[in-house]
């Protein structure tokens, strides 16, 4: 055992073999030498139990392989054949290229954040998405942070500490992550007071809870569930009714920040932003990464006195958004406000998608392909706390393994495994790819991967 040690080479060796060398330029020798310590250590506990020394040559490689393993960012990108348009495990929306040139613009140097050219004083950054906000939702004030579980725990936290807030046994919902209603108002200091049924909850129900310490009524939009049959839910407008004549105000959690009817495009209604404001709501709040197709954020609009009252809270701070944020939901929101949502934001590209199109991409796709694949109709998802169960019909490219290959399971991982990885779903025996979520300039990636696996 000793000799199987002594065999082995010294770091020194190690790092002037040659093939170390484009290493040996870009790392430095610290980092270098610390990879091979590595791997001499491991090759010294194989030996340890039993095993035969390692040749040079495969310590040399090892070196080369933990370089690239270890130095390769966790982060990868990943192309999304599955059809589910906004699915939180990779990342929500894609960003339209407006939106991402603003992020690389901010970052790249310097900006007006929070400072005030035309006076050259202290700014506010609230300012580059309230006025934006604000039109689009038609509310008197707005400000960003960074997602919606923190516009609801600031909303909370700022408007309804010490005091109860009111909220139907319908709603008092997880939405996914550990994000439970009635905890969040735990964390916030306000108390929860459940009223109605989980089925059915009018407007008298509300109204029959009200004490002296109520502060507010909240609303949380069914984002992933659906409750059908024996149901009633009073509605915003009721909620609002009650709360006027009470002093108090309604706050709306509507999850995902819808500004365009989805019902254009055969899906069923989702609460808008603007007819919350409309409807009276006090505050309303959504995310900037589901519908709305931006980076990931929560939006607060509403009355300028509650608005005023959570820009000054401490918590202000703890959730406060950051610049490339900020770049790329001003760039979104100004989508909007020129009318050109549908052709420039990938989720709502990929919603208003013609079906002739995704007939010609999947036609294409499956004749690259080759003979394994095929055309068949199937339907894509809109996902990620967005329009529950609603799905919008579609082509797939259907993939079958041979009979004596890799099975279906193994060919879904190995596109996984690819670079950039690819996502595909599976039914019964076939890989299913939907043209759908797959951006317009990654065709060329999808297909070359594929062919590399099937
Ligand atoms: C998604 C969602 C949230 C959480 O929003 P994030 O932006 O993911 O923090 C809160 N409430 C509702 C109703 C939601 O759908």
């Amino acid at each position: 055992m000793a000799d199987g040690y002594r065999a082995l080479p010294s770091v020194d060796r190690i790092l002037s073999d040659q093939r170390l060398g484009t290493l040996r330029q870009t790392l430095s020798h610290e980092a270098l030498v610390d990879l091979a310590r590595r791997e001499l250590e491991g090759a010294r506990a194989a030996i340890a139990a039993g095993a035969t020394t390692a040749s040079y040559d495969s310590l040399v490689e090892g070196v080369l392989r933990r370089a690239e393993e270890e130095w390769r960012p966790s982060l990868r990108r990943v192309i999304n054949a599955t059809g589910v348009i906004i699915h939180t495990n990779i990342g929500r929306a894609p960003l339209s290229k407006e939106a991402i040139a603003a992020v690389e613009m901010v970052s790249r140097g310097y900006s007006n954040l929070e400072f005030d050219l035309p006076s050259g004083g202290r700014g506010s950054r609230h300012r580059h998405v309230e006025e934006l906000l604000c039109r689009l939702a038609g509310a008197e004030a707005a400000m960003a942070v960074n997602n919606n579980a923190s516009a609801v725990l600031i909303g909370l936290s700022a408007l309804c500490q010490g005091r109860e807030v009111v909220i139907s046994r319908g709603q008092a919902v997880e939405i996914g992550g550990g994000f439970r209603i009635p905890d969040v108002m735990v964390q916030s200091g306000a108390r929860l007071v459940e009223v109605g049924t989980t089925n059915r909850t009018y407007a008298r129900d509300y109204e029959r809870s009200l004490t002296e310490s109520t502060a507010a009524l909240l609303r949380v939009h069914a984002s992933n569930f659906r409750v059908i049959g024996f149901t009633h839910q009073a509605t915003l407008e009721e909620m609002v009714e009650v709360a006027d004549r009470h002093g108090i105000f309604v706050l709306d959690d509507l999850g995902s920040g819808c500004l365009i009817d989805p019902t254009r495009f055969g899906l069923v209604a989702e609460p808008l932003v603007q007819e919350s404001v409309a409807a009276g709501a006090g505050v309303a709040c959504f995310s900037g990464d589901k519908l709305l197709g931006g980076p990931q954020a929560g939006l607060l609009v509403g009355k300028k006195a509650l608005i005023d009252r959570i820009k000054s809270h401490p918590l202000a701070r703890a959730v406060r958004i950051d610049k490339m944020t900020l770049a790329a939901l001003s760039a979104t929101l100004l989508h909007y406000l020129k009318g050109e949502a549908l052709a420039k934001i990938p989720v709502w590209q990929m919603i208003s998608t013609t079906q002739e199109a995704l007939a010609r991409r999947a036609q294409r796709w499956a004749e690259e392909i080759g003979p394994r694949a095929r055309v068949v109709d199937g339907e894509s998802a809109i996902g990620g706390g967005s329009l529950p169960g609603e799905t919008l019909p579609t082509k797939l490219v259907a993939i079958t393994p041979a009979g004596e290959g890799p099975s279906v399971d193994e060919l879904a991982r190995r596109l996984r495994m690819e670079d950039p990885a690819i996502l595909a779903r599976i039914d019964k025996n076939a890989l299913l790819l939907d043209p759908r979520t797959v951006l317009p300039d990654e065709d060329v990636e999808l297909l070359k991967a594929v062919q590399h696996v099937v």
